[in-house]
């Protein structure tokens, strides 16, 4: 298991010394995290490490997952989809059943916690069957540059019960709502099996598990199968590129348990790809963590050995991918939303575009496959921006400054 100390590598003692000093005013309290998912997606990830660091400092932290038949996941997708700015009937949006299924949720916890910080949608209802002995912390990681409207006010019905709100980026619209407000970006673990650096000898064999050519340039989009990341939109700029280069698509997805979309999107993309001209030179990798081989290796492998990853998100509320592939100095050319803006700097680690623009995508990353140098040149100035501003231990510290801030409430 890792410890802080594990990091002084890689960051400042200062940070650490801070962060030291945060968790001794928290020595022995009890942390509860609460999510819809323990394995796929950036909250997952963050969870993953943020949960054992905040134990190694004394903090007593759990997390918990609330689960719930397909119908109330249907419902938290299609919350999801609105607060990302899409069309919702609230008339056709069984609410019963969301908070019904909260409600359940409620009776297999005990809330003798000191603190309980709830992560999106699916879970925000929660608040109303507790007596609230504690500061409760809502974050929410989605893209909410322009969330609907009709939703939002239903949420808010929740949401003004909790003592803070979290969201990833400033000028992300939270109307209405008057309690505390912070900004802490999402964080990757260097330490982690997918991002810790890998011997050439790994990454070989991992390419030539998926049958990845070494020879031809690779472009790669990871993302879970979900429309938001635009996979068919990806296709359409490789095929672009593949008409002037010879070059090489990864498209590597997972399927998110709390997603009931994610079957359909896999399908449309695995059709698109049989009817593409360059169907020999795409590649369809299945990760997430139910898959055979070890999920993190193999994503760390690619993402290491890609000469250009694209996310072409059309929402998105940070994109850890987009860190995780910076680190590993892998140049990315990316949609201009969300948090992506925060973590591609534009002609400097990557290039930005809007997310429709075919042309400019196919473009930079034409460009990137054509300068070697240049590649090397974003690759070092990516993993610098991240490790200044993207780590989890910065993220460890916004948390224990928020929670020493937040005093008892009776
Ligand atoms: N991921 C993975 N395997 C896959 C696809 C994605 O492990 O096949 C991981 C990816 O490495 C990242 C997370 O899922 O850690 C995605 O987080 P991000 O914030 O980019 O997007 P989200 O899925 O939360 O919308």
């Amino acid at each position: 298991m890792k410890v802080l100390e594990d990091y002084e590598n890689i960051i400042n003692n200062r940070l650490i010394n801070q962060i030291k000093a945060r968790a001794k005013k928290l020595d022995g309290k009890k942390v509860l995290h609460i999510n819809s998912n323990n394995k796929d997606g950036g909250v997952a990830e963050i969870l993953h490490s943020l949960v054992p660091l905040m134990n190694n400092l004394n903090i007593d932290t759990e997390w918990k997952v609330i689960g719930g038949p397909e119908n109330f996941f249907m419902i938290t997708k299609k919350f999801h989809n609105s607060l990302q700015g899409e069309e919702i009937d609230m008339s056709k949006i069984n609410k019963k059943l969301y908070v019904k299924n909260n409600q359940d949720f409620s009776t297999t916890i005990e809330v003798d916690y000191d603190y309980v910080i709830v992560h999106d949608p699916q879970p925000l209802p929660l608040i109303k069957f507790f007596k609230k002995e504690q500061p409760w912390i809502w974050r929410c990681h989605v893209d909410l540059s322009n969330p609907n409207k009709q939703v939002w006010s239903y949420l808010k019905g929740f949401i003004k019960e909790y003592n803070c709100m979290i969201i990833s980026k400033k000028g992300y619209k939270t109307d209405g709502i008057k309690l505390a407000k912070r900004i802490f970006y999402p964080a990757i673990d260097p330490l982690s099996e997918k991002n810790k650096e890998l011997p050439e000898k790994k990454v070989n064999a991992y390419l030539k598990k998926f049958g990845v050519e070494k020879n031809k340039p690779i472009i790669t989009q990871v993302s879970r199968f979900d429309k938001w990341k635009d996979p068919l939109g990806v296709i359409k700029v490789f095929e672009k590129i593949r008409e002037k280069e010879k070059c090489q698509l990864i498209l590597m997805g997972s399927f998110a348990t709390d997603d009931p979309e994610a079957v359909k999107i896999y399908e449309e993309v695995k059709k698109r790809v049989k009817k593409s001209r360059h169907e020999k030179d795409i590649k369809i990798i299945r990760g997430g963590k139910n898959v055979m081989y070890d999920n993190d290796l193999a994503v760390n492998a690619i993402q290491s050995a890609s000469d250009v990853i694209i996310q072409k998100s059309l929402k998105e509320g940070f994109g850890l991918i987009v860190s995780e592939a910076l680190y590993k100095k892998t140049p990315v050319v990316a949609s201009d939303v969300g948090g992506i803006s925060l973590q591609v700097v534009n002609g400097v680690n990557g290039f930005l575009h809007e997310p429709n623009d075919i042309n400019g995508f196919s473009k930079s990353v034409m460009k990137l496959l054509k300068n070697e140098k240049l590649r090397r040149e974003f690759g070092k100035k990516g993993k610098e921006h991240i490790i200044e501003n993207f780590l989890i231990t910065r993220l460890l510290l916004n948390y224990l400054d928020l929670l020493n801030s937040l005093t008892k409430v009776n």
